[in-house]
């Protein structure tokens, strides 16, 4: 198991990242450049929050670790709603502790997945736990001098019911928009969860890319087909498979494939 807020820097390169090309540019520029060349940015007043929405599984956490790498950042993980439950009375200490650390830690992400859970509108659902436990990743949002080193980079599936106030410049100011891969960012993700499986042919991958049945796939649901179709290799002892095979596993797999939620509008 992981442990919660431990920092290390996380072995996710860039190109364990298929697609999101726009996304990393953004992050290069705003995180990468400016934590290899401080001196660049000196008098630019750029935000060093991020909040990252879109459908689950599109590779949000992938992203934030693999910029971390890229910049050679320590990265701290948290999961909004466990901070909730497994700090019961104390969230807000916990929230202290985890800039403080960040700030010792430095260059440090910090990656609050599920963000939402901590800043649904005030008054609505969570009560007074959560209203103060915002309060106080406001108050650390806020100080930004003091923050010098420390990115906040927010995920969430619900931006519609996070409380506006923590979108705001100088907090997770700069909103990037993560959606499901289209035809291209399909063959770009497949391609990258193919090394060093048995399934290599990229012509496959390109017509499997293509296929009406894998719209609406997000990254996360394709590793999954891709992990089905190299065990039937395995299994199969077909050193090198052909398209057949994948293409197979994948239409039937396809079926039983868990709803999209986001599919469904
Ligand atoms: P959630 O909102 O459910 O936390 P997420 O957007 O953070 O989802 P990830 O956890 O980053 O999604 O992705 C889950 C898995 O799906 C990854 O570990 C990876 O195997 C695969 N995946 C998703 N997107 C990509 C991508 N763009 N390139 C390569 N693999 C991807």
């Amino acid at each position: 198991t992981r442990r919660e807020g431990f920092s290390t820097i996380p072995n996710v390169k860039w190109e364990d990242v298929g697609g999101l090309v726009s996304l990393r540019t953004e992050f290069q520029l705003h995180i990468v450049l400016r934590i290899k060349h401080p001196e660049l940015y000196k008098n630019m007043n750029l935000d060093t929050g991020f909040l990252l929405y879109g459908p689950p599984g599109c590779g949000k956490t992938l992203i934030a670790k693999a910029v971390a790498n890229e910049a050679g950042a320590n990265f701290i993980h948290i999961k909004g709603p466990e901070l909730l439950t497994k700090y019961v009375g104390e969230s807000e200490l916990a929230v202290r502790t985890i800039f403080n650390k960040a700030r010792t830690c430095a260059p440090c992400i910090i990656f609050f997945d599920e963000v939402d859970a901590l800043t649904t509108k005030r008054g609505k659902e969570g009560g007074w736990v959560v209203e103060r436990l915002l309060n106080q990743l406001l108050i650390e949002l806020d100080g930004a001098d003091s923050r010098r080193g420390v990115y906040v980079i927010g995920a969430t599936n619900r931006r519609e019911v996070m409380d506006p106030a923590i979108l705001r410049p100088g907090r997770l100011g700069k909103l990037l928009k993560i959606s499901l891969p289209g035809p291209d960012d399909r063959h770009s993700i497949l391609k990258t969860l193919a090394r060093g499986k048995p399934i290599d042919n990229d012509d496959d991958l390109l017509t499997i890319a293509h296929k009406k049945e894998c719209e609406n796939l997000s990254g996360a649901d394709l590793a999954a087909l891709m992990d089905g179709a190299s065990m039937v290799a395995l299994e199969e002892n077909i050193y090198e498979p052909s398209t057949d095979a994948l293409e197979e596993k994948i239409i039937s797999d396809l079926a039983s494939l868990h709803k999209n939620p986001w599919t469904i509008k």
